[in-house]
């Protein structure tokens, strides 16, 4: 057994009484840059990090589904023909939105229940997706143990679908995407338009470098309403622009945006339109190995967001500062804004010192005590 299943074994054993069948994990993510690009058709650059939901599972010969996560240790029962009629609530919609998402795909709903078993160390709600490293830990398992061949693509969209279902919000693909084509110290490159993916040599580990996040404990309650608003203000700016999606402009584009559009709407447009650009612009310097030049990148996007879209807080703000006044090699904000996490791209040996320094900016201005974790880009979902 290897490190990681020894918790879910246990728990799979205690709920169930015999031993999985297998383990699968598949890890969280954290986006590097392009920031509400993805419903814009643009471009995003995730990485999958090394925290993961690990599951222990085994198929059934009947249609009972049995789950039990260690965050309580209570077993929920379910059965294949509830899922068909996506009957499901709380935190088992995850896996059985994953199994209800499985029979549309593939036009054959499952004839086996199972009993899963779930672990995790991605932490909910800290922007790092432990809803998507759930939704792919069982994808990924299912997939192996009914042998039905899906490729990782197909278990992205499987995967969002599930959670499109499972909570009722139309979110992307993004998360998915990260934690199934994950690699070790790359970047999962995202077309939001086709869905082509490319994997992007980071060179973190040959230069000594993580990635710091901060959660900065931060929730508003117009997120979902800031959201919303930005979203709409980019439909706004590319109808006004007569294209499909702000992605089918480019920079050039920008003097006849400001012409057009009022001066809020443009400021939306220009962020999309400059971040789209800066994500293309960071695969280039990663690929060029400048990962300085990639830095710079990540300040400029953090500016883009506070200015033009202004979905920053004064903490994220503080944050960043903090991190540039250190040498970081970069940072900004990451995630939708209003609040949630910043990252600082930094030395190994710098990262303690910078989360020392937040915690101490922060305890001066009276805020709630940050939480900051380091993250390394890990490989994605698959058998343990
Ligand atoms: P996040 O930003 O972490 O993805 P979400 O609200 O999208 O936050 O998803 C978190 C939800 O996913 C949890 O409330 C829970 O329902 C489910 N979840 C994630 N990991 C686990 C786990 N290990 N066990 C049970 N449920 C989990
Ligand atoms: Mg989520």
């Amino acid at each position: 057994m290897t490190a990681g299943t020894e918790a879910v074994a246990a728990l799979f054993g205690r709920a169930f009484g015999s031993a999985p069948a297998g383990f699968w994990r598949a890890p969280g993510r954290v986006n590097l840059i392009g920031e509400h690009t993805d419903y814009n058709d643009g471009f995003v650059l995730p990485f999958a990090i090394d925290r993961a939901t690990t599951v222990a599972v085994t198929l059934r010969d009947d249609s009972r589904i049995r789950l039990v996560s260690t965050f309580d240790g209570v077993v929920v029962e379910s059965d294949l023909d509830r899922v068909r009629r996506r009957d499901f609530d709380g935190w088992a919609a995850y896996p059985l939105g994953v199994l209800w998402a499985i029979g549309e795909h593939t036009g054959r709903a499952p004839e086996r229940g199972f009993d899963v078993a779930v672990d995790s160390d991605v932490p909910v709600g800290a922007g790092l997706s432990s809803s998507a490293a759930i939704e792919m830990a069982v994808a990924v398992a299912l997939n192996d143990l009914l042998g039905l061949g899906l490729t990782r693509a197909d278990l992205a969209r499987i995967g969002r679908r599930a959670e499109n279902i499972a909570v009722g919000a139309p979110t992307g693909i993004m998360d998915q995407s990260a934690s199934v084509f994950g690699q070790a110290d790359a970047a999962v490159f995202l077309d939001c338009r086709t869905l082509a993916v490319e994997q992007v040599p980071l060179g973190f580990d040959a230069a000594g470098l993580v990635l710091l996040v901060i959660d900065t404990k931060v929730e508003h309650q117009h997120a979902t309403g800031g959201y919303r608003d930005r979203r709409e203000a980019c439909e706004r700016g590319a109808a006004a622009m007569g294209v499909p999606a702000l992605r089918d402009l480019t920079i050039d584009d920008l003097p006849r945006a400001q012409q057009h559009l009022d001066p809020v709407t443009y400021r939306r447009v220009k962020h999309i339109v400059t971040e789209d650009a800066r994500v293309l612009a960071s695969v280039a310097a990663l690929k060029a190995g400048d990962l300085h030049r990639f830095g710079t990148l990540m300040d400029a996007s953090h500016v883009s967001m506070r200015d033009d879209f202004e979905i920053s807080v004064p903490q994220l703000d503080a944050v960043v500062e903090t991190a540039q006044a250190a040498g970081a090699i970069g940072a900004r904000m990451t995630g939708g804004g209003f609040g949630g996490c910043a990252i600082a791209l930094v030395h190994a040996q710098d990262a303690e010192p910078l989360a020392e320094r937040v915690r101490q900016v922060f305890a001066d201005h009276g805020w709630h005590e940050p939480v900051p974790f380091t993250v390394r880009p890990s490989d994605g979902a698959g058998a343990v």
